[in-house]
């Protein structure tokens, strides 16, 4: 995140780098059952983002002595490959950012599905980002979301999820990498459809009161646009037949 002095232009004849409008999301796709051996799977494609993840579960817990008698243990694995970006500190393995990445991402989940109906269970959700173009941590939510939902894994509610902040002085959806690292603010949040209750917000730079309220209807609005390609990938997955093969 960069100062508001950034000398990188964001916006250019009142267009974001990409061509988009403030409020406009980045393309988004999602396939689901993309991993036949998982219980549940999905890949979304979001602007240059791409990202697969597989859901395994509810089964035993391991180590043993590590399950609840009261509920299904939630673990969440984000990792992000040595070739998804081009910055010279990409690298294979776990790293303290994908450690607190999976956290977030977990704890979002932790508060949406009905983890007591499978006691002395673990749940595992796989996150593996091929391509990262900002927004891999809200990316991951949405399809985490879809991927659970495959693996029939019963929630509350649906979750989606989108980054919103402050580029080149505007208030904007979806930011992409450029205006991740050099806009004056970044906001990654995740919201409940149903209940519109905010299971992950984290924020890098500086909003005003005003513009946080803002923001957060702006981010409302986006969350309703990626809960619709999430409900629309899950719908196609369902309606086609038997045995064909899903492409990513
Ligand atoms: P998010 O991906 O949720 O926006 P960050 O704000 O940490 O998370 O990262 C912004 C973007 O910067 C990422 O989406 C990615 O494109 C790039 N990036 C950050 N950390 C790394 C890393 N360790 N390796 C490669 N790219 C990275």
């Amino acid at each position: 995140m960069a100062s508001s002095e950034s000398k990188v232009p964001l916006i250019i004849n009142g267009k974001r780098t990409d061509g988009r409008d403030m409020e406009d999301l980045r393309n988004l796709r999602i396939e689901v059952g993309v991993i036949p051996e998982a219980d549940g799977s999905a890949f979304i494609e979001w602007g240059g983002n791409k990202i697969v993840c597989g859901v395994y579960g509810p089964r035993e817990c391991i180590p043993r002595h590590g399950a609840s008698p009261y509920h299904a243990l939630i673990k969440c694995r984000y990792m992000m490959s040595p070739f998804a970006s081009l910055e010279e500190h990409s690298r294979s393995g776990p790293s303290r950012r994908s450690t607190e990445l999976s956290k977030v991402i977990r704890e979002a989940f932790e508060n949406l599905i009905l983890a007591d109906k499978f006691p002395n269970t673990q749940i595992d959700v796989y996150i593996d980002v091929l391509q990262a173009d900002g927004g891999t941590r809200t990316a991951s939510v949405a399809v985490a979301a879809v991927a659970l939902a495959n693996a029939g894994i019963p929630m509350k509610d649906m979750v989606s999820a989108v980054a919103v902040g402050k580029a080149g002085g505007m208030l904007a959806l979806d930011l992409n990498k450029i205006e991740d690292n050099f806009g004056q603010s970044d906001m990654p949040l995740a919201m409940s459809h149903r209940d519109r209750k905010l299971l992950l917000v984290q924020m890098d730079g500086l909003l005003t009161r005003d513009e946080v309220m803002r923001i957060l209807d702006m981010a409302e609005r986006g969350c309703d646009k990626v809960h619709e390609v999430q409900a629309e990938a899950l719908k196609r997955f369902y309606e086609k037949g038997e045995g064909e093969t899903v492409k990513w």
